[in-house]
């Protein structure tokens, strides 16, 4: 278990971030999931199409990633002359991981004409068997654009899936049964408790969430009477910039909370989490120690084989495509 470090501590390193930052001409990328003391040194903070967005913007020789390993990977694709590295190469995502490049193969081998589309939380040897590369923030413009008759391959995320199959009405859509271990925690009785304790309150779920298809269905049937918006984490930031003087119950990893109370200024009060208990062990294993020796020592290089990033590459910039167009 890590020491506790105390404020004075935690800003001391936060000094030597910003130091190394500069004298090694480093660029820090960083999930809205993250640590806030992670977030506030970071030079761009928001959700891993935002972070893709930003890799491929920057013109720095090091890239350093504060997130969990995909999101690493997507920026080395993308930077396949720069050094990326990542404070912590353990910290993976459950959600990525459940599905393999083997099991995605055999699928496919059971519907060879269908068109493949992985959810950006994928490996990038999975990335590489897709056609498309999708977030929850484009993912139902893009199935929306494959044409009715093609069958779709929808992976990994089970919830984003039945979400999107839901506003879409596709029906030869099939789902992969994988899930993140955060959002699936959440259920509707999380929003209908959430709905009685915060009345007036404004719902922001990620579509990774276990509830978010049932809260649409019943929002659809009058049976939910509350005002929920479904947004990836990134829609999240921009609707509440927007509308700054509402009160909010945030069902997504409680680290967005932060970010969130940054745009609402001196408001923080107004943002509740739906459940204290979303949050990302994988994500909090970047700590402000880790980074500082990340940028001393420039560790831990992420690398991708070259045959892997140049497939994975195709379905990540057809999603950076498709998404410039709509941000
Ligand atoms: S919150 Fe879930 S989907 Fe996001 S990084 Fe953690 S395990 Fe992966």
């Amino acid at each position: 278990m890590p020491a506790i470090m105390s404020v004075d501590e935690i800003r001391e390193l936060q000094r030597r971030v910003r130091d190394l930052k500069k004298k090694k001409d480093a660029y820090i990328i960083a999930h809205n999931y993250q640590l806030p003391e992670i977030q506030d040194v970071a030079d761009y903070v928001g959700d891993s199409l935002g972070m893709a967005m930003e890799a491929k913007k920057t013109d720095h020789p090091l890239v350093v990633v504060c997130g969990v390993h995909f999101m690493a990977e997507t920026a080395a694709i993308l930077l396949p002359d720069r050094k990326v590295i990542t404070p912590e190469r353990y910290a993976g995502c459950s959600l990525a991981e459940s599905i393999t490049p083997e099991q995605l193969k055999e699928w496919k081998a059971q519907h060879p004409d269908a068109v493949v589309v992985s959810y950006v939380n994928t490996t990038a040897e999975v990335k590489a068997l897709s056609d498309y590369t999708v977030t929850s923030s484009n993912a139902v413009d893009i199935i929306r654009s494959i044409p009715e008759d093609r069958e779709i391959l929808f992976l990994p995320d089970m919830f984003l899936g039945m979400y999107v199959k839901e506003v879409t009405g596709r029906k030869n859509m099939h789902i992969w049964p994988g899930e993140c271990h955060v959002h699936a925690r959440v259920t509707p009785q999380d929003i209908s408790r959430a709905a009685v304790e915060h009345p007036g309150a404004t719902m922001l779920v990620h579509p990774e969430c276990g509830c978010s298809t049932n809260c649409l269905y019943l929002k659809a049937k009058g049976e939910l009477d509350v005002d929920i918006k479904v947004f990836s984490t990134g829609g999240m930031v921009r609707y509440v910039k927007e509308h700054p003087d509402r009160e909010y119950v945030v069902a997504t990893e409680v680290g967005i909370l932060y970010r969130l109370s940054k745009e609402i200024g001196d408001g923080s009060d107004r943002l509740k989490p739906l459940r204290e208990d979303m949050v990302c062990e994988y994500m909090k294993m970047i700590t402000v120690d880790k980074l500082v020796r990340s940028l001393e020592e420039e560790i831990y290089e992420v690398k991708v084989p070259p045959h892997v990033a140049e497939r994975a590459r195709v379905p990540i910039e057809r999603m950076l495509q498709l998404s410039s167009k709509g941000r």
